[in-house]
C-alpha cells in the first residue's frame, strides 16, 4: 500500500529523516517507536503530504505522490490522518464534524455522507451522540468521533499519531478497543506511539526510530522482548 524510499527531511540544520525506508503492506499495521524528536511525526506528516520531502520518494498504491505534479487533496482523501488532540469543530455536533469532509471534499450528497457517518458511529457505540456537541463527550469518545471522521473516505492507509497520549488512563482503553477492531477488519494502518502496550496489542511489526532511520524492526516480540540495537534497549529501559 504504502512504500516510502531514501526519504529525507530536515529542518534548519537538523536532518530529521535521513534517507528513510519503510514499506506497509495490505493489511499491515507498523508501529514507530523512537525517541522524542526521532522522525515519528514528521514521517507521517510526509506520507500525508503535509509537509514536502526535501529527497527521495513516497507511493501510495504504486502511485508516486512525492511528485509535485501531484494534486494533495486527491491524495489526502486516501489517507486518514489523525492526531493526538483530536481537533474536532466544538460549533458542530458530532455528525457534522465527520460529515464535514465528504461533504466538502468530494461533493457526495449530504444524506449519504450521514448514512456512512451514522454506520461508523454505531459500529463504535457513538450512534446517540450524532447530535451531540464535542464538550458534551469524554475525551475518550471525541478521539473515537476523530477516528471515524479520518475513515468515512474510507481510506487506503490511517495514520494514527499518538492518538491516545492526551487521553486519561481509563479512556485509553476505548481507543486501543477501537483500533485492535480495525485491524481485524483489515485496515492497513500506520501509527506511532509512546505506549509499548499499545504498540505489542496491535502491532503486526514494530520499526524503532533513531537518527532519522529504522534502527531496528520486528514483531513486537522481537523488538520490544529481545532488542538487538544497544540503543534500542536503551530506549526500552528508559520508558519502562
Ligand atoms: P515525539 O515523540 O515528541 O512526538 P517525534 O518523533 O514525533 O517526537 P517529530 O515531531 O517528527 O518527532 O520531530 C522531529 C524533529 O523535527 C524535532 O527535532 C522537531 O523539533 C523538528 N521539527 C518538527 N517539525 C518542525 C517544523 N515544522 N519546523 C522546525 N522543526 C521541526
Ligand atoms: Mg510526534
Amino acid at each position: 500500500v504504502l512504500s516510502c524510499a531514501g526519504v529525507r527531511k530536515r529542518f534548519g540544520s537538523t536532518e530529521v529523516l535521513a534517507g528513510f525506508d519503510l514499506d506497509v503492506a495490505e493489511h499491515e499495521v507498523v508501529v514507530l517507536i523512537g525517541a522524542s524528536g526521532s522522525g515519528k511525526s514528521t514521517l507521517l506528516r510526509c506520507v500525508n503530504l503535509l509537509e514536502d520531502v526535501d529527497d527521495g520518494t513516497i507511493h501510495l498504491d504504486g502511485e508516486h505522490i512525492t511528485d509535485p505534479r501531484i494534486n494533495p487533496d486527491r491524495v489526502r482523501q486516501r489517507i486518514g490522518l489523525v492526531f493526538q488532540s483530536y481537533n474536532l469543530f466544538p460549533h458542530l455536533s458530532v455528525l457534522d464534524n465527520v460529515t464535514l469532509a465528504p461533504r466538502r471534499v468530494h461533493r457526495v450528497v449530504r444524506a449519504q455522507a450521514e448514512e456512512r457517518a451514522m454506520a461508523w458511529l454505531s459500529r463504535v457505540g457513538l450512534a446517540d451522540k450524532a447530535r451531540e456537541y464535542p464538550d458534551r463527550l469524554s475525551g475518550g469518545q471525541q478521539q473515537r468521533v476523530a477516528i471515524v471522521r479520518a475513515l468515512v473516505n474510507s481510506p487506503r492507509l490511517l495514520l494514527l499519531d499518538e492518538v491516545t497520549s492526551a487521553l486519561d488512563p481509563e479512556l485509553v482503553g476505548e481507543v486501543l478497543t477501537m483500533v485492535r477492531d480495525l485491524k481485524s477488519d483489515g485496515m492497513t494502518m500506520l501509527l506511532a506511539t509512546h505506549e509499548m502496550g499499545f504498540a505489542k496489542q496491535v502491532a503486526d511489526r514494530v520499526c524503532f526510530l533513531s537518527e532519522g532511520r529504522i534502527l531496528e524492526q520486528g514483531t513486537p516480540a522481537e523488538v520490544l522482548g529481545d532488542p538487538q540495537q544497544p540503543r534500542t534497549r536503551q530506549f526500552l529501559q528508559r520508558i519502562i
